[in-house]
């Protein structure tokens, strides 16, 4: 007797379910993607905790009574016809397995109702053999349960991991098939536990959806998908997700173009944080490498290599270099330009010739960076009574600078400067909150940049009760939060310590900034670009003066004078800071020119 058989139909299925359904996840994985297939807008998934149920419930097309009876056996698929329709869609892995190979070792009923359909049927099989099929009442769609999976295959049940385990990479799984199908809701419910909900709208609402405002934050839109900030590394690959014409896939190359594409960003044995949506030709992939359909072979490895790289590099370099620009919207500014009386526009630096300076310092106008003091003697009268070093606002560092001309006149309504600009003949009025900012934020930006920011360790740990959403985007940043100075201990479910905070001369009680701060960047987290830029956009707001704070003469020369140096002219907010009345105008009005 030979000793070749053909295996029959239910031995070679078993076999198969081996290679397709190898655990629960990727049992699920399965369905799943065959609910995408069916067009389903709503995914829902009940699961026991302990895995031997699962339920997903779809409202794709449907089947009818002569594909349900199919649809479980082996190569049963309505996705491949003709020859052509191999070569296109067998690179998706449509080989119509899944279901015979997962009926094969379980406990099945499918129930469906097609598109075109008024009644519903159910089918039961055990073990791959159908033991009833009969009408039911259903909504449009298909409903799968799976009881008692390996039953039947005990040597393939011992090879399962820990119940935890397993059911770990089948969240996962879910994970990575809500994201790459962002525009299907789904829903996963353990043991009545509704632990994952996607709603379905977008790609940016599903990743807010999945991965919380905190890790949305930390992520940068860019051409391929979206780069997490490298504040934001983990410790190994799994959360570079990689999407190949929408099905999440594995692939060697990207991975390394990936890490090539951070370069220096990445520290030793850390990896990003990573959304990449890849749309390639189905001729030059290849899924079917691998029987589970994960990894992914490119007929032009070289060529998307390439790709991946030079578009995070692009991404990177772009970036670096705005990082640490103010962003200033010139059509903001330009759109505010008013009447003839009041000109707003931003200042074009001037380049003096030494001649001109020295002219300057003959006629007695302030110089700048040097005769700052003399210039407030001679304004001593505007001092009123308190001294005024008592005030620290404006008494900041002095750096190159500009040679501007001008005299500061005074304050206006508690809120604007006025300042003769001796150079154009204008008078310029600036608004002293805006002014303030400005040259706070360019102030924390540069030292940051530099690293130069100290810290004041507080004497007693300003001890501060937060709600659960600001507690975790702190400590979600935390390294960014310490750049900054703040040095932040948890010691409770609700309460933080803080035990030093920036040494920078803000008006308020850094404690009182921080807090706002957080409030801020979590009332518009869903905005948010770069966490670091909102910090210091936030903390240089609250750290300014008002509108209606009295200045003294001292204090808005400084002002002025580190505005010349730090050349902001629009404040973080995009606003404009000057407004000027001209001479000519002056002139005009009084008849003196026509
Ligand atoms: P494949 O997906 O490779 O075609 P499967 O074994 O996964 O093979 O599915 C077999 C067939 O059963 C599919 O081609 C499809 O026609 C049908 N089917 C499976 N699941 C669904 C579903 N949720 N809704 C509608 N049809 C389905
Ligand atoms: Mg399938």
């Amino acid at each position: 007797m030979g000793i070749i058989n053909i295996l029959d139909d239910n031995v070679s299925n078993i076999i198969a379910a081996g290679e397709v359904v190898e655990n629960p996840a990727s049992m699920i994985k399965e369905l799943i993607e065959n609910s995408i297939d069916a067009k389903a807008k709503n995914i829902s998934l009940q699961i026991s905790s302990n895995l031997d149920y699962f339920k997903i419930i779809d409202d794709g097309i449907g089947m009818d009574r002569s594909d349900l009876l199919m649809c479980i056996e082996r190569h049963a698929t309505s996705k491949i016809k003709t020859k052509e329709d191999v070569f296109n869609l067998l690179t998706y892995g449509f080989r119509g397995e899944a279901l015979a190979s997962i009926a094969a070792v379980s406990k099945i009923s499918i129930s469906s109702r097609y598109i075109d359909s008024k009644i519903g049927y159910k089918m039961i099989s055990y073990a791959g053999v159908i033991r009833e099929i009969s009408e039911t009442s259903i909504n449009q769609g298909t409903e799968i349960e799976v009881r008692d999976l390996f039953y039947n295959t005990p040597a393939r049940k011992k090879f399962l991991r820990k119940t935890t385990t397993e059911l770990n990479k089948l969240k996962d799984i879910v994970l990575k098939e809500a994201l790459g199908a962002y525009n299907v809701a789904f829903e996963l419910i353990i043991d009545d536990k509704k632990v994952l909900k996607t709603t379905g709208t977008s790609l940016d609402k599903t990743i807010f959806e999945i991965f919380g405002k905190t890790n949305y934050t930390n992520l940068n839109k860019f051409e391929l998908g979206f780069l997490g900030n490298v504040e934001s590394l983990k410790s190994s690959k799994d959360y570079m997700y990689i999407y190949v014409n929408n099905r999440y896939v594995k692939s060697n190359v990207v991975d390394r173009a990936i890490i090539n594409g951070y370069e220096t960003k990445l520290m030793k044995g850390k990896y990003p944080f990573v959304i990449l949506f890849l749309e390639i030709n189905p001729n030059e992939i290849d899924i079917n490498v691998d029987p589970s359909k994960k990894f992914i072979k490119f007929s032009n490895e070289q060529i998307i290599y390439k790709d991946i790289v030079e578009k995070i590099k692009d991404f990177f370099y772009i970036k670096d270099r705005e990082m640490w620009k103010p962003k200033i919207e010139i059509n903001k500014v330009e759109e505010n330009i008013e009447n003839s009386y009041y000109e707003n526009l931003v200042f074009e630096k001037k380049e003096e010739s030494l001649n001109d300076i020295s002219e300057t310092l003959q006629n007695e106008s302030i110089y700048v960076n040097n005769t700052i003091i003399e210039s407030s003697k001679k304004n001593e009268q505007f001092l009123g009574n308190k001294p005024f070093e008592e005030k620290q606002i404006g008494l900041f560092e002095r750096s190159d600078g500009t040679n501007r001309v001008y005299d500061v006149l005074g304050q206006v309504f508690d809120t604007y400067i006025l300042v003769n600009n001796k150079e154009e003949d204008v008078i310029e009025i600036y608004d002293q909150h805006i002014i303030h900012e400005g040259i706070l934020y360019e102030e924390l930006l540069t030292k940051l940049e530099e690293n130069k920011l100290r810290k004041k360790q507080l004497l007693i740990p300003q001890i501060i009760t937060l709600l659960p959403d600001e507690k975790n985007l702190i400590f979600s940043n935390i390294k960014i939060f310490n750049e900054f100075g703040f040095e932040i201990d948890e010691i409770s479910e609700t309460q933080i310590a803080l035990r030093s905070v920036p040494d920078f001369p803000f008006r308020k009680p850094m404690e009182q900034i921080f807090k706002s701060v957080i409030e801020n960047i979590l009332k518009n987290e869903y905005k948010i670009i770069d966490i670091r830029e909102e910090i210091i956009i936030s903390m240089s707001c609250r750290g300014a003066i008002k509108a209606g704070d009295k200045l003294n003469m001292v204090e808005m020369q400084n002002m002025v004078r580190r505005l010349n140096e730090v050349k902001r002219y629009t404040c973080p907010h995009g606003r404009p800071i000057v407004a000027k009345i001209l001479r000519d105008e002056l002139d005009k009005k009084f008849g003196r020119k026509k």
